[in-house]
């Protein structure tokens, strides 16, 4: 059966895989709706090659020049900001949303599409960092399917199939330890910008490649896999795997370990998610175990890698607390990226609103709303104070 889609955040580094997947397969998947930030350019390429419906931009200038630059043959209907998202949302043409918005941005859309009943193949994890419970409950009450896209949550997922959840004795999540690995205390207080962006395994967004140097993309990930999966935070180990081979791990209480393992791509967990439970063509490169020179694992270094310990933290202090870390890590990350903060502040910002935080019970979207904008207001200002207003 032919499946329509709506891609949030189509032009960024899921959302452009997510397209090669549906050029590769128009027989089973057609582009009801897409939606982009300020890259306007290659917009209009995959408008014109998937002809959306509805394409909805960031603000109201970018509408109004994306317009301008479209045939009027043939032109979708063109919305922005936060009520075009849901409209593309919610589309009533749409089966399933993939959520590729980076960052908190994506919680209002991803809600409205779990409202409208859409299935969603979500590679937003800040959703459910922010909101777990009351993403997953939203999950359950409108009987929507949630696939994870995240590579190790999609491994998780097909560790757990034919299995039960009262069986897992633990979730093991791998990270592949980022650029900086190997990396002295003292050198990580130096590096560039350029150096943190220079992920050895995976091509991604910025954000998330700086997520990954620091860690904290291991630790979104815990918290992601604890909602994913209702699995209590004891549970989920984390193993750094230099090669990103084996993209997670689930142990049963007979001690048998079952994995995923591939060449690290993420059409493959894409396509997973789109096309659960048929396995499809993706064009990723065979996995040749011959050609490896081994698999590695080992323990995390919490003292060079703070960021991990966090989200452990924000898990056990729960309520407001995930939320708030991710709100002053999307902040900092932001600072480091333009320069204003070093690489190893970014954890220590993050700490440092921790602390002052004080964890409130989140009922509402609105409620997670508010304590982002705690966050983000809180470690914008410690940012200013610690000399990075500069
Ligand atoms: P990206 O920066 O490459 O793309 C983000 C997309 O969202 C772009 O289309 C951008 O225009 C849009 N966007 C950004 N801010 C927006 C806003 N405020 N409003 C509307 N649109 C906005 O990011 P990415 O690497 O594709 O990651 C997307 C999500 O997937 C993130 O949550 C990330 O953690 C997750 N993820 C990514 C990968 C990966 O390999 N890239 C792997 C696993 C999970
Ligand atoms: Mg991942």
């Amino acid at each position: 059966m032919m499946k329509s889609l709506t891609v949030l955040g189509s032009t960024g580094s899921i959302g452009r895989s997510t397209l090669d997947i549906v050029a590769a397969h128009p027989d089973r998947f057609r582009i009801e709706a897409l939606t982009a930030g300020t890259n306007l350019d290659l917009f209009v390429t995959q408008i014109s090659k998937f002809s959306p419906s509805l394409a909805v931009v960031l603000d109201e200038a970018s509408a109004k020049k994306l317009s301008q630059m479209l045939p009027a043959k043939g032109r979708p209907e063109i919305m922005f900001g936060l009520e075009g998202l849901v409209a593309a949302a919610t589309a009533s043409a749409v089966d399933m949303v993939v959520a590729a918005i980076v960052g908190a941005a994506g919680l209002v859309p991803t809600a409205s599409a779990i409202m409208a009943g859409k299935d969603i193949a979500l590679a937003n994890k800040e959703t459910l960092v922010t909101a777990g419970h009351i993403f997953m409950d939203l999950v359950k009450k409108h009987g929507v399917k949630l696939y994870p896209v995240d590579s190790e949550h999609s491994a998780i997922f097909q560790s757990l199939e034919g299995h039960r959840n009262s069986d897992i004795r633990k979730i093991i999540l791998t990270a592949s330890g980022g650029p900086f690995l190997n990396t002295s205390l003292e050198t990580l207080k130096k590096v560039t910008v350029q150096d943190a962006l220079n992920h050895p395994n995976w091509s991604m967004g910025k954000k998330i490649t700086i997520d990954s140097a620091t860690m904290m993309n291991k630790g979104l990930e815990v918290i992601e896999a604890r909602w994913l999966f209702d699995t209590s935070p004891e549970k989920i180990e984390v193993n750094i795997h230099p090669q990103s081979i084996i993209h997670s791990m689930v142990e049963y209480l007979d001690g048998c370990v079952i994995a995923q393992l591939g060449t690290p791509d993420m059409k493959a967990p894409i396509a997973y998610a789109l096309s659960y439970p048929a396995r499809i063509a993706t064009g990723v490169k065979a996995l040749d175990l011959t050609e490896l020179s081994g698999l590695t694992f080992f323990r995390p270094d919490l003292l060079r890698f703070p960021a991990l310990k966090l989200a452990y933290r924000a898990l056990t202090d729960g309520e407001s607390m995930p939320a708030v870390m991710n709100a002053a890590n999307e902040v900092a990350v932001e600072m480091f990226l333009e320069g204003r903060i070093s690489f190893t502040d970014i954890p220590l910002l993050i700490e440092k609103t921790m602390d002052a935080h004080q964890p409130v019970r989140l009922g509402s979207i609105a409620d997670v709303l508010q304590a982002d904008l705690w966050g983000r207001r809180y470690s914008a200002e410690l940012c200013s104070k610690m000399g990075g207003s500069n």
